[in-house]
């Protein structure tokens, strides 16, 4: 395998346009991040990222027989990553190469058989045979999940293929997973994936020049604008912008950063994040890459202090609100939250 004009060539490539990309600024690839799709099949994830609903994309997908499909320039934008950082960078979109390993990805284990994630939810369940798990504990300690779906040899060696042609085509300096990049929220490729043995072979005899490293660390300072706030006060967090006004939450502790969106009188509108346990039920998960994991099914949920629901922390979480998912119990997801409100604006200093 090669690239030409940002595209791969090789025997078992061809092209297919994903609809999500960002059509406006050019990317000069650095690192590479491999997922798994969380999938049935590479041509379902294709489908996927090519219907016109399609919210996220990759720059390739590797279906099960190691054949590719890029979807994706490589000097133009996918949306793979969501939220994500690593080793002082951030959003990993901007400058990174996605690519989707076609596998259904964790697995569970119910009466001694092992199911993918729909279809554990079928009333009539078909079980994973058995020569297609992998046991093994992930190298993020907060996820729990010790069955994984085997990835195939083609696959394998197509993906160490495809880095080896990146790396020959860009100053490629990190493959990672993107659960090193947003540890907790995501655990793809997992276990199964020897994501180490390929980092070694593929990056071990490639330098960087600080030159290369300087330069992103200028582009990454310039990228970010949001306003960001700091609580100098144990801090009220309201549903309107009143001192008579119901609290949302408990009190926002001092020191804590908030997003300020928007501000009212002596008001800020703000973004809080909140961490809490939530009932599995509640919750409709997303396995594709988006920014969030979850999204809340009803207005009834409640966030808890704990799994074993010592204290409510929000006085209410409306149905669709998104969340990332930061650890699992049996029936209980830990998630964190962002959550809108009003605080004055005497106790937040914003922050450059
Ligand atoms: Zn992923």
């Amino acid at each position: 395998m090669e690239v030409k004009n940002h595209r791969l060539v090789g025997d078992k490539v061809s092209f297919v346009q994903a609809t999500k990309w960002n059509k406006t600024a050019e990317m000069k690839p650095d690192a590479i991040i491999i997922h798994y799709t969380a999938g049935a099949s590479g041509a379902a994830t294709v489908k996927l990222f090519s219907a016109a609903s399609a919210t996220t994309s990759a720059h390739m997908v590797v279906s099960e027989d190691g054949s590719v499909t890029q979807m994706v320039d490589f000097n133009r934008k996918a949306v793979h990553a969501g939220t994500s950082s690593y080793g002082g960078r951030s959003s990993y979109n901007n400058f990174s190469i996605g690519i989707e390993i076609s596998n259904p990805g964790y697995l569970q284990k119910i009466d001694g058989k092992y199911y993918t994630w729909w279809e554990a939810k079928k009333e009539k369940k078909t079980a994973t045979p058995e020569s297609k798990v992998f046991v093994g504990k992930h190298r993020n300690s907060v996820t729990k999940m010790n069955y994984w779906y085997k990835y195939t040899d083609a696959q394998i060696q197509a993906v160490k293929e495809i880095c080896i042609a990146l790396c020959n085509a860009y100053p490629i300096k990190e493959i990672l997973g993107h659960e090193e990049i947003a540890p907790g929220r995501k655990c793809d490729p997992g276990p199964a994936f020897p994501l180490d043995e390929l980092r070694t072979e593929v990056l071990a005899k490639k330098n960087i020049s600080i030159n290369d490293l300087f330069a992103h660390a200028m582009e990454e300072s310039a990228a970010s604008a949001l306003v960001l706030g700091k609580v100098t006060v144990k801090l009220n967090f309201r549903t309107e912008p009143s001192s008579n006004a119901a609290l949302k939450s408990s009190p926002i502790p001092a020191g804590t950063f908030v997003y300020i969106v928007g501000e009212q009188g002596e008001w800020y509108n703000i973004l809080r994040e909140i961490s809490g346990w939530i009932d599995k039920e509640f919750v409709e998960q997303d396995n594709s890459d988006s920014d969030y994991d979850g999204e809340l099914l009803s207005d009834n949920a409640m966030l808890y202090s704990d799994e074993k629901k010592t204290k409510r922390l929000v006085s209410s979480l409306n149905k669709g609100v998104k969340f990332n998912i930061l650890e699992q119990q049996e029936n209980m997801f830990k998630i964190k939250a962002v959550v809108p409100g009003w605080a004055s604006k005497k106790y937040i200093t914003k922050q450059k």
